[in-house]
């Protein structure tokens, strides 16, 4: 079997730097301090899905300039 390396990663920018918040009645709430998401929703990724996912939030936060 190979080792699988398994992050917890932000959903929006992939990124690990997820904190959790003080629980409210809603639950667990996670914040990302990278882009401020905030939400009980986080994923669990290697670190080749987390760079997927980095890689397509860079892409989608770039500015247009086609308009
Ligand atoms: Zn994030």
């Amino acid at each position: 079997m190979k080792p699988e390396k398994v992050l917890e990663v932000c959903p929006v920018c992939g990124s690990s730097k997820l904190y959790l918040e003080a629980g409210g009645y809603t639950g667990k709430v996670y914040h990302c301090k990278n882009c401020d998401y905030m939400g009980a929703l986080i994923v669990e990724a290697d670190e080749e899905m987390a760079r997927a996912i980095r890689e397509d939030y860079e892409k989608s936060g770039q500015k247009r300039r086609d308009d």
